[in-house]
């Protein structure tokens, strides 16, 4: 790669309106390049598209699951040029008083320290998995990855390492516990994955009547029950099939604020519930009582943490069952559609998760 080579990168203008780029790639002196390969489509992207996202300011470079190969490296870039890696989507300066405390959300950066939400006016422009290149910051994380899966499926490295994040470190999951997922998106599987890999004992997973081919799926990964509360009772289907209440329950649904609720009220007193989707900056009357009464751990998560990335990148050498997890894939000029499969505006028959490749 050259000074000044063009990088084509699609540019979010405005909220769904694109914009097919050429954007000039600048010598580093401490970072790097990616050659991006591919990058998934994730529920917080169609988020950003929408114009949903509390941190977003346009225009933009959307996208944060990347996968790719270093293409310049400067110092502080840790593997050579060639090597197949995943980019954390958390920035991490490392001084600021959030990273100090341990916290995923660097404000080093206004508004935004994370790939796929970084404003291109910042400089060097390529902060996103939208465009062949996306620039290396210093303080970037870095994780080598096989070259023995096509680079769509290396995309789910990071709804796996938020699923593991979520499932099993946060929650400090236990063997034998009963887990329930609310939600069967992507990172909902994750879940699902990573906490029968931690030797959960049950693991059930709702979702809506429109997701019955990502419950399917659910099943065929391990899951004990699948339920559909549109068309069944929650609690009764799971005193059913466990017996008792679950240990832990996790919020991945999408942009559901009744999955809350759902959770403080189906998981065991003494248990542990992990929140992991936001409910697009709306505010809603809350019960906070029940919280109290059993007694409950509450846990917001923001990604997935460094030991989840770790996790992750030696299950996708380790596990086929991960290529059936991206079912759609859209080259970078069908960006727009990418975010409309990923939104389930084009269908949600067979739909599991989107990655574009180039
Ligand atoms: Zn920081």
């Amino acid at each position: 790669m050259q000074e000044g080579t063009k990088a084509r990168a699609m540019l979010l203008v405005e909220p769904r309106h694109f914009s097919d780029t050429t954007v000039s790639a600048p010598g580093v002196e401490e970072g790097g390049w990616l050659a991006v390969e591919a990058t998934g489509i994730s529920g917080s992207d169609v988020q950003v598209w929408k114009g949903e996202a509390r941190d977003a300011v346009y225009p933009l470079v959307p996208g944060h699951e990347v996968v790719g190969r270093i293409a310049v490296k400067g110092p502080n870039v840790p593997f050579e040029v060639g090597t197949r890696v995943v980019v954390e989507p958390r920035i991490r300066c490392g001084t600021c008083r959030r990273c100090q405390q341990d916290l995923a959300t660097c404000v080093s950066r206004k508004p935004s320290n994370s790939y796929g939400l970084i404003p291109s006016t910042v400089p060097p422009g390529l902060w996103g998995g939208l465009a062949e290149y996306l620039y290396l910051d210093p303080r970037a994380n870095m994780h080598p990855v096989t070259d023995d899966v096509p680079a769509e499926v290396a995309t789910f490295v990071h709804p796996l390492a938020s699923g593991h994040t979520w499932a099993v470190e946060l929650p400090a999951l236990r063997e034998g516990e009963g887990v329930l997922i609310l939600g069967p998106g992507p990172r909902g599987l994750a879940c699902l994955i990573a906490a029968k890999a931690a030797g959960a004992g049950w693991v059930g997973m709702t979702g809506l009547s429109h997701d019955r081919d990502r419950l399917d799926l659910a099943s065929q990964l391990g899951a004990d029950l699948t339920i559909d509360v549109e068309q069944a009772d929650v609690a009764g289907e799971i005193a059913n099939s466990l017996g008792r209440r679950p240990d832990v329950v996790i919020d991945v649904t999408s942009d559901d604020p009744e999955a809350v609720f759902t959770a403080l009220d189906l998981v065991r007193s003494g248990g542990r519930v992990t929140l992991a989707s936001t409910k697009g900056n709306r505010a809603f009357h809350f019960l906070s009582d029940v919280i109290v009464a059993k007694q409950l751990t509450l846990r917001g998560a923001v990604g997935a943490s460094g030991v989840g990335y770790q996790w992750a990148t030696e299950q996708l050498g380790l596990d086929p069952r991960i290529d059936d997890l991206v079912s759609h894939q859209f080259p970078l000029t069908e960006a727009s559609r990418a975010l409309q499969a990923a939104a389930g505006l084009l269908g949600r028959e067979e739909l599991i998760s989107v990655a574009v490749t180039f």
